[in-house]
Parts: structure tokens; C-alpha cells; sequence
């Protein structure tokens, strides 16, 4: 078991490089009705179901450094090409270079939407960090909880189990800090009575978490196999040939 904060400074330090960060690829993309969409490189968790698998544990061998200009400038290409009013940064984690993200948060203009996927880690683990993204009206955050409750969090992740405390905490920072955000759950390996205890502990946060989006796992061959290896049974959830 790691400690995903620990392992965040440890990837960090392999994706960052100044105010440069590894991406792997900026591409058009059709979620959230058309959005331009950076995918970085590095993760601070080793999720079973993770699409983008070969990328998180390849970090040293995939993309390259790209300055916070060279990101928006990319961004904003594809958002004049395609007529898109939304950025996002996606692929791995994207808060795991903060100065980086900070950056490219600025250069990116107001009338923009830029959504913020994450794991909430580093969110969670410092206050900080949400306060200085409260900055960005045009900010929304979803945050990806990596299942219902600490003991899934653990099988799922491989990480300690106290790392879906800090997942938890980067909702209420947010909430605290005044940003726009929600939380989507990985729930395809949770029983309905977890599911709903973790509805009713979100709505302790803001009322309408209790509806938090339920993501839907894509069992790509590869995924199957990770996650048969380790054993676990899912209770929903599309496999792919
Ligand atoms: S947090 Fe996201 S990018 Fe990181 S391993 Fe999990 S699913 Fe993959």
C-alpha cells in the first residue's frame, strides 16, 4: 500500500520540470457537448479500471514538456478550429504540477469553461491549493471518487485507505472555497447499501451531492484482466471486445 500524497510529490518530480509539464496529447473531444481537451501525464493513484493505464504507469517514457503557453495556446487552437466554449485538462492527474496548472488556468480566457478532472488528492491533503483555484470563476471541478467508502478505495486504488478521506475533504475545500464543482463515483464494484451511505455522507456537504454522478466503467480487455487479477466482482459496467 503507498501513500498517495507521498506518491504525487514522487511522480511530480517526474512530470515537472520548472513551469513545465508532460502531456501525451491535445485532441477535440465530444464529452461535456465538445471540449478541448489536454491529456497530461502522471497519476498519484493506480486505479484497476484505469483507461488510460499504460500512461500512468509509463510516466518517464510518455509524452512530453510542454510550457503552460504551449498548453493554452494548443487549447485555444482547438477551441477556434472547432467552435468549442470548453477546455479541460484530462488523461492522468492534472494537479499534480501546481504551479503549471495555475498558469495555464490564467492564460486561459475568462469566457472559457475549464474543467478541472481529479482525483481531489492533493486538494483534499491541502486547503491551499483549492483557494488558489478559487481565483477562476470560470473554473468547474469534478471530482472522481474511487468508490463509495475507504475499504473500496483501498481495493481499487491500491493506495491506503486514508486517501478517500482526503477525496471526501477536497469536496468540502471546494464547497468551503466557494468553487464550482461536483462529484462523480466510481461505484461498479459497491453494493447499493454503500452506495447509499455515501449519498446520504455527501449531502452533509451540500445537498445536492446526494445525486452525485455514477461513472460508468468501460472494461477494455486489459482493465478485465487488471481486474480479475485482483479479484474483484463488479456490479455493473460494459465490456468491450
Ligand atoms: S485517478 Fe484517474 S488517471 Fe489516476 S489512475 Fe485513477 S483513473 Fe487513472
Amino acid at each position: 500500500m503507498y501513500d498517495p500524497v507521498e506518491r504525487a510529490e514522487g511522480v511530480g518530480r517526474i512530470i515537472g520540470s520548472e513551469e513545465k509539464r508532460k502531456y501525451y496529447r491535445f485532441r477535440p473531444a465530444p464529452f461535456y457537448g465538445g471540449i478541448a481537451t489536454a491529456d497530461c501525464v502522471g497519476c498519484c493513484l493506480r486505479c484497476l479500471f484505469c483507461w488510460s493505464w499504460h500512461i500512468v504507469v509509463r510516466p518517464k517514457e510518455t509524452g512530453r514538456f510542454y510550457s503552460p503557453e504551449e498548453v493554452a495556446q494548443n487549447l485555444l487552437s482547438i477551441v477556434r478550429r472547432k467552435g468549442f466554449h470548453q477546455v479541460r485538462i484530462s488523461g492522468n492527474e492534472p494537479t499534480l504540477h501546481r504551479s503549471h496548472l495555475l498558469r495555464v488556468l490564467q492564460l486561459i480566457p475568462k469566457e472559457i469553461h475549464f474543467i478541472l478532472e481529479t482525483n481531489g488528492i492533493l486538494l483534499g491533503h491541502d486547503r491551499s491549493y483549492a483557494r488558489e483555484l478559487s481565483r477562476f470563476p470560470n473554473l468547474y471541478v469534478r471530482v472522481s471518487l474511487k468508490g463509495v467508502c475507504a475499504e473500496d478505495f483501498a481495493r481499487l486504488t491500491g493506495a491506503k485507505s486514508e486517501g478517500f478521506g482526503l477525496q471526501i475533504k477536497a469536496l468540502e475545500n471546494l464547497v468551503e472555497e466557494g468553487i464550482d464543482c461536483f462529484p462523480a463515483v466510481m461505484a461498479n464494484f459497491s453494493s447499493r447499501e454503500e452506495i447509499r451511505k455515501l449519498r446520504h455522507r455527501l449531502r452533509e456537504i451540500r445537498p445536492d451531492f446526494y445525486d452525485f454522478e455514477e461513472e460508468e466503467l468501460i472494461l477494455y480487455p486489459f482493465l478485465l484482466e487488471n481486474i480479475q487479477r485482483a479479484g474483484l466482482e463488479w456490479t455493473g459496467g460494459r465490456i468491450l471486445e
